[in-house]
């Protein structure tokens, strides 16, 4: 059985469809990548599974029972969260104080403020800087530390490379045997197709809200992966 498994599944915003008929499975301890486009539907995937898209049809199933008609903070219970493009962090609250928030609704497990701190040992020297003065990287890295505070069994991840500097991109994958190596499967957005190649054991590529490839990064060829990805 899968840890996810999405069959046939649609995404909505009002009117516009975003997401067509996208089936995909992610089992247990795997990292998986979605690659594509600007628009080609990754984050609306995300959202979709982490519950934060209004109007999804199809079916979305986690650890083997039915997720998809659940609000976002039953799936955080279940073991789903989401670290959103953009961050969100808490601009007034201090960065301990925005990873405390994160336990919040959470499950029990391995991962507290100090464990967080040890992964990412370039927030603890922040830990009472409000999050609206820390650099994008730390922001970053405290997006995700705050996700791990709730014990994700599936930790959905936003474009943690965008805007970032190449070293700080790579301090921050650096992290993820580490993530995974705790329990917790990962399913990744990354606009950085070889970054996501790197980082990933599958990868799906999207293409205007559908999927046009799925296969393991050493049985991929570029030109299957470049088509996938411009539809050409
Ligand atoms: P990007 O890397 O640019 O974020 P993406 O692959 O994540 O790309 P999505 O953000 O999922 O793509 O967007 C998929 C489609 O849905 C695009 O056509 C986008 O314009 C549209 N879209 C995204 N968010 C909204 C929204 N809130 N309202 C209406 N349309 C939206």
């Amino acid at each position: 059985m899968s840890l996810l498994s999405l069959e046939a599944v649609s995404g909505f915003y009002g009117d516009f469809q975003a997401l067509f008929d996208v089936s995909l499975t992610v089992e247990e301890g795997e990292t998986v990548a979605i690659i594509g486009a600007n628009g080609a539907g990754k984050s609306t995937l995300l959202a979709a599974v982490a519950g934060t898209l209004a109007r999804v049809e199809g079916s979305v199933r986690f650890d083997g029972g039915p997720a998809g008609g659940l609000p976002p903070h039953a799936r955080v219970r279940l073991g789903i969260s989401l670290v959103p493009e953009g961050r969100r962090i808490f601009p007034s609250l201090s960065v301990e104080e925005n990873l405390l928030l994160g336990a919040y609704s959470g499950r029990p497990g391995p991962w507290t403020v100090s464990r967080v701190y040890e992964l990412f040992p370039l927030i603890e020297r922040v830990a009472r800087t409000p999050g609206a003065r820390i650099s994008g990287g730390e922001q970053q890295a405290l997006a995700i530390g705050r996700a791990l505070m709730a014990n994700p069994r599936l930790l959905l991840l936003d474009e943690v490379s965008l805007g970032l500097a190449p070293i700080v991109v790579g301090q921050l994958y650096a992290a993820m045997p580490e993530i995974t190596g705790l329990g917790t499967t990962v399913l990744l957005v990354e606009q950085d197709v070889s970054q996501a190649l790197r980082a990933a054991g599958r990868v799906y590529c999207l293409l205007e809200g559908r999927v046009s490839l799925e296969g393991r990064p050493g049985e991929l060829t570029s030109e299957q992966i470049t088509a996938a990805y411009f539809g050409v």
